[in-house]
């Protein structure tokens, strides 16, 4: 089935806006990257054609290969996925965020890497908020170490935090998740005396396809969205 991507586009921004209605807020403070992971790049330009500035990829070698083919100025790079640390020498090329930094090795990595190239990469901490031992994530005790870590770098800024809730099968309530996206508000809260210099949390990046809305109501202002705007991933 062939998608009408410049329509889903419009379709998500109604969703976002509806979702920011009820919440009280401002749409303006959502920013929509669109997650092409295993979509082509005739996809991703389809989308910039309509307006779309922010990308995102999962896995290093697809981004690499997306940043390489694509060569427009104007598109803002996201890496949104585990991330091993020798690909981060490439990426610093070109990405302008690392979404999902879990320790302080990657941090040292990224400034190791940027300052070499005089280029500052914009990166969020992802924290595991689902208690899910396999998801990704440092832990919300870890938090502080990192952030401490982080101070002072001159080509890392830290701009806010990044969580993924517990994957729900359709039929479930979504209110499960709640406290998952409440927990990473709260944290962000918690640690913004970490302000200053290069940390700046003012990004809360939670809610892909299924559960954008109730981020949006916990506060999040940057939702990862994927298959509402491509459509399904084919994994077979
Ligand atoms: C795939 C992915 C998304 C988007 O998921 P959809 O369900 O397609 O919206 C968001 N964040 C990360 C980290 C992803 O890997």
């Amino acid at each position: 089935m062939s998608e009408d991507i410049c329509q889903n586009l419009k379709a998500v921004q109604q969703r976002i806006a509806k979702a920011c209605e009820k919440a009280g807020r401002d749409a303006d403070e959502i920013t929509l990257v669109a997650v092409s992971k295993m979509k082509p790049l005739e996809d991703i330009k389809t989308a910039f054609g309509c307006g779309q500035i922010h990308f995102g990829e999962n896995r290093a070698k697809e981004l690499q290969d997306k940043m390489d083919a694509y060569d427009e100025e104007e598109v803002q790079w996201h890496m949104v996925g585990n991330l091993q640390t020798n690909k981060i020498k490439y990426m610093v090329e070109r990405v302008n965020w690392i979404d999902s930094v879990p320790k302080k090795k990657t941090i040292r990595e990224i400034e190791k890497r940027a300052s070499r190239i005089d280029r500052v990469i914009n990166v969020l901490i992802q924290v595991n908020i689902s208690g899910e031992s396999q998801k990704s994530g440092c832990e919300p005790e870890e938090l502080p170490k990192i952030l401490e870590y982080a101070r002072g770098k001159t080509h890392v800024n830290v701009r806010g935090l990044m969580g993924m809730a517990t994957y729900l099968d359709e039929d479930e309530d979504l209110e499960k998740i709640r406290p998952e996206f409440r927990l990473l508000r709260e944290l962000k809260e918690e640690h913004e005396s970490f302000n200053g210099e290069n940390i700046q949390l003012e990004h809360l990046s939670m809610g892909m396809t299924n559960d954008m809305e109730v981020a949006i109501e916990e506060g999040s202002t940057m939702v990862r969205v994927g298959r509402a705007i491509f459509g399904e991933r084919d994994y077979s």
